[in-house]
């Protein structure tokens, strides 16, 4: 049987090591995907460092989640991708990063983001079948039932590997918020998948996008990106003040929708007073742990409507390519990878993505795998 590498992580703190497992034998409605490029994710960066309280799964495992791949081989039955244009060896492609099982109580409801049976096998360990399996691997396997997309020719390859996390995130995010033409929005983080949501909330007709985030340069890029104003925490220290701020710059009344995508447990905290009475909050970004108090009345009191949300429904990819055909001549979130590394070398990758985010890497400049 051939086999792929795969990155395996242990626990924070251990480097990760490259393996070599089997590469899955294809089942009547598989595809194996070979992997081209990864990017690391804010969330990648979490779980190596340890961040939050949050459990911390000791299982080995294979990173990543933000990638993309050619076809590299399909089982039977299949011979096109979801909505049914041709399929062939070699064709790039997107997919979700996890598997909803079309047939439970949420499925049929057509509520895939919150399907319990859709882990990703890569969180499972990797003794078991398909082996090689992963986001930072050679291969990773689509199961039958999956969902995948071929990429339109117009955009790059560098393009793709976020589309299946952070643009498709948010832009489900702001689904769910049934945002309005003419809304207000406000982003808190302006990392990944505040970019995109800066972008989406722009082209989805906002009257405001109001972006905060503590870094210059990403502030500098979503003013390129859509927003039509941004609040430094440099010069609004307090969160108070950027409440204030935020009420100012809105008239008084507060935002329609506020969308966090910041994943740190005060952020919520503060993002929810600048809701306006019976506005939305959108919390994406707090799934490292940490933990907040109010009183219980805050919500009921502002009739706040509060959408936790987390993956998306595997159909937003589709949009989500179309989107950035459409827009990556206007806007810089198309070629977001300005820095790229060997599978090999995942651990100077991820210790440069430390570092480089600090220094204000941006989604416009993410540091990828390559395989
Ligand atoms: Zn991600
Ligand atoms: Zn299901």
């Amino acid at each position: 049987m051939p086999t792929g590498k795969v990155a395996v992580f242990t626990a924070s703190g251990i480097p990760y090591e490259i393996e070599e497992l089997p590469t899955p034998e294809i089942e009547p409605g598989g595809v194996l995907i070979k992997n081209t490029h990864a990017v690391i994710c804010g969330s990648d960066l979490h779980g190596w460092r340890g961040d939050g309280d949050g459990p911390q799964r000791a299982i080995r495992r294979v990173p990543g989640h933000e990638f993309t791949g050619v076809v590299h081989s399909m089982g039977d039955g299949v011979d096109s991708d979801s909505v049914r244009r041709p399929l062939k060896e070699g064709d790039r492609v997107a997919f979700p990063f996890f598997n909803p099982c079309n047939r439970c109580y949420w499925c049929i409801r057509g509520e895939h983001h919150a399907c319990p049976h859709r882990g990703r096998n890569n969180h499972q360990g990797l003794d078991a079948y398909p082996y090689c399996d992963g986001g930072m691997a050679d291969y990773y396997y689509l199961p039958q039932g999956h969902y995948v997309y071929k990429v339109p020719d117009e955009l790059p390859t560098d393009a793709v590997p976020p589309v299946n996390c952070a643009l498709s995130q948010v832009m489900f995010g702001l689904e769910r918020a049934d945002m309005d033409f003419g809304d207000t929005v406000v982003i808190q983080g302006a990392g990944g998948l505040g970019t995109f949501a800066t972008a989406v909330a722009a082209e989805k007709g906002a009257s405001k996008v109001i972006v905060i985030d503590g870094q210059q340069p990403r502030l500098d890029l979503v003013m390129k990106c859509g927003a039509t104003d941004t609040i430094s925490i440099m010069d609004y220290p307090t969160p108070e003040a950027r409440v204030e701020r935020v009420r100012e710059l809105t008239h008084g009344v507060g935002a329609d929708i506020v969308v966090e995508v910041v994943g740190i447990a005060a952020a919520t905290l503060e993002g929810l007073d600048m809701v306006r009475t019976n506005g939305k909050y959108v919390d994406i970004g707090n799934i490292g742990g940490g933990s907040i108090e109010f009183a219980a009345r805050k919500i009921i009191n502002n009739q706040t409507q509060w959408l936790g949300t987390t993956h998306y429904n595997p159909w937003i990819v589709e949009a989500a390519l179309q989107f950035l055909v459409r827009v990556q001549d206007r806007m810089p979130i198309a070629n977001v990878i300005s820095h790229k590394y060997p599978l090999e070398e995942i651990n100077d990758a991820f210790e440069f993505a430390e570092w480089h985010g600090r220094e204000g890497g941006s989604t416009a400049n993410r540091v990828a795998l390559t395989m």
